[in-house]
C-alpha cells in the first residue's frame, strides 16, 4: 500500500530515528507516511524529514482506556504544535512516568532491582511504556527476548501490567479534534473483544466524536478485513489502514506491507 497510517519511531517504542523510518519508507514505495508514536509528537522536531519522495502526516496514538480494556486511539493530521496536544502529551506523560515508578516497584519484589533507571536508559525521549523495561529485562540477562519478558512480567494480567493511569475516552478524542486531526480507533481487533462489546465500545467512541477506524492492521487475512470493513461502514466510520511498524525484521508489519482498503470504504485521507 502506498498509503501508511501508523508507525512509530524511537521517540516512542520503535527502533528507528524519524529521519531513517521516513528513509525505508520512501524505499518500500509508501507515498503517505503518518508518523504516530505514543503519546508523543517528538518526532516532528527531529531533523532529516523533508526531501523525501513521502507526504508525512502528523499523528500520535494515544493510551486511553474504556471499561476495563487498555485500547489506543489515533490523532491523524494533528496540528502537532497546538495547545491541545501539548496538553495531552503532558497529561500522559505524567501518567506513563507514575506508571513507570509503579511498574518499577512491582518488579522489585520479585526482585528485578534498578528497572526505572534501566528502561529510562532505553528509552530516547519522554515516553517510557513497557518495551522498555522489556528492553531491560533481556540486556541485564533475566529473560531471553522481548516476548518472554511480556509473557513473564508485562503483558496481560502479570505484575508489570499497571493500569487506569491513561486520561479517559472522550478526553484523547477532545484533545484530537482540538487540533484539527481525526481520531481513529487503532487496531480493533488487538482488543480480543467479542464483536457485541466491539460495537458496544464504537458506539461509546462515535458518541464521543470518534470519526474513524482501522480496518486493515499490518497482514491479516481477508476475513479480518471484510468483518472490521462491514462494521466501519454500519458505524458510518471513515476507514484507515497501517503496518504499525516498531522495527525493521518483523514481517507481519513491514511499512506499507498489507492489503488496500475495500473499496466502497470513505478512506480517512480524502479529509486531509
Ligand atoms: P505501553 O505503551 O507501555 O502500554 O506498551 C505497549 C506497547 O508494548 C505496544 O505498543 C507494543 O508495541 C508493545 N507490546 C505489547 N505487547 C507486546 C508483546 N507481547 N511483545 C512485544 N511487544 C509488545
Ligand atoms: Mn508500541
Ligand atoms: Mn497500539
Ligand atoms: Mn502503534
Amino acid at each position: 500500500m502506498e498509503v501508511d497510517l501508523h508507525s512509530h519511531t524511537d521517540f516512542s517504542d520503535g527502533l528507528l530515528s524519524p529521519a531513517a523510518l521516513i528513509e525505508r519508507a520512501e524505499k518500500s514505495g509508501v507515498k503517505t507516511l503518518a508518523i504516530t508514536d505514543h503519546d508523543t509528537v517528538d518526532a516532528f522536531g527531529s531533523p532529516g524529514l523533508a526531501g523525501r519522495n513521502v507526504r508525512l502526516i502528523a499523528g500520535i496514538e494515544f493510551s486511553t482506556q474504556w471499561e476495563s480494556t487498555g485500547i489506543h486511539v489515533l490523532g491523524l493530521n494533528i496540528d502537532h504544535r497546538s495547545d491541545a496536544v501539548s496538553t495531552g502529551v503532558r497529561f500522559q506523560a505524567e501518567a506513563r512516568l507514575a506508571r513507570a515508578r509503579e511498574i518499577a516497584e512491582k518488579l522489585e519484589k520479585k526482585g528485578i532491582s534498578g528497572a526505572f533507571e534501566g528502561a529510562s536508559a532505553e528509552s530516547v525521549g519522554h515516553y517510557i511504556g513497557r518495551p522498555h523495561f522489556a528492553r531491560y529485562l533481556v540486556n541485564s540477562g533475566r529473560v531471553k527476548n522481548m516476548r518472554e519478558a511480556f509473557k513473564k512480567y508485562l503483558g496481560d494480567g502479570k505484575v508489570g501490567d499497571v493500569r487506569k493511569t491513561w486520561a479517559d475516552l472522550p478526553q484523547v478524542i477532545q484533545w484530537i479534534r482540538d487540533a484539527n486531526g481525526i481520531a481513529v480507533l487503532a487496531h480493533p481487533l488487538k482488543y480480543k473483544m467479542t464483536r457485541t462489546r466491539l460495537k458496544r465500545l464504537l458506539e461509546s467512541f462515535t458518541r464521543d466524536g470518534g470519526q474513524g477506524m482501522e480496518v486493515v492492521s499490518g497482514k491479516q487475512i481477508p476475513q479480518h478485513t471484510a468483518a472490521m470493513a462491514e462494521v466501519c461502514e454500519s458505524y458510518g466510520l471513515l476507514a484507515s489502514c497501517g503496518s504499525d511498524f516498531h522495527a525493521p525484521d518483523t514481517a507481519w508489519s513491514e511499512l506499507g506491507g498489507f492489503s488496500p482498503l475495500p473499496g466502497h470504504l470513505t478512506p480517512v485521507w480524502e479529509r486531509f
